[in-house]
């Protein structure tokens, strides 16, 4: 797949708009499809409240691209990498996954090395990108999921 044509089966999922999951099952299977579709060097922010799926979708992504082992939470830690060299294609090499949620201020960024940490990864997602302040750079691509019923959820896709 060339790299037009992966922009293009990015942008058919913003054109979409919006997607209406079942389950988690289902959320799973959202990440494996945008994960065939991601260009390399892509940021990607995930909003909505606790528990909204987010990080099951991340997880999701992050397997699908190769990555065996177990995707921890980067509540704490704020960024969690993830080296995926040679596995899946072989495009996307480098993966970081960032929770924002525990940011006390913008300015904790800096001493992360968050400029650095976008810059050296193929793929960045970002939960709670809205506690980075201006910080973070408009993204490739953006979700929010909201709560529908029980286990039911809507996905947005958005390019702010
Ligand atoms: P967030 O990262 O948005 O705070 P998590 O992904 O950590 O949320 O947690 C989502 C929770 O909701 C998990 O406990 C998961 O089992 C549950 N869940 C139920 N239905 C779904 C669904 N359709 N999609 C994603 N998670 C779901
Ligand atoms: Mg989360």
């Amino acid at each position: 797949m060339t790299l037009e044509q992966r922009s293009a089966d990015l942008a058919r999922f913003i054109d979409a708009g919006i997607r209406d999951i079942a389950d988690e099952v289902a959320m799973q299977k959202l990440g494996a499809e945008l994960a065939r579709c991601v260009p390399k060097g892509s940021l990607w922010t995930l909003s909505g409240e606790l528990g909204a799926g987010k990080s099951v979708l991340v997880r999701a992504v992050i397997h699908a691209l190769g990555y065996e082992g177990r995707v921890k939470s980067p509540t704490y830690t704020l960024i969690e990498s993830y080296d995926v060299t040679g596995q899946a294609d072989g495009r996307i090499n480098s993966i970081a996954h960032l929770d924002l949620y525990r940011l006390q201020d913008p300015a904790e960024l800096d001493y992360l090395g968050f400029d650095d940490v976008i810059n050296d990864h193929d793929l960045v997602m970002i939960e709670w990108p809205e506690q980075g302040g201006g910080r973070v750079p408009r993204p490739d691509l953006h979700v929010s999921i909201t709560y529908a019923a029980e286990d039911q959820r809507r996905v947005e896709f958005s390019t702010p």
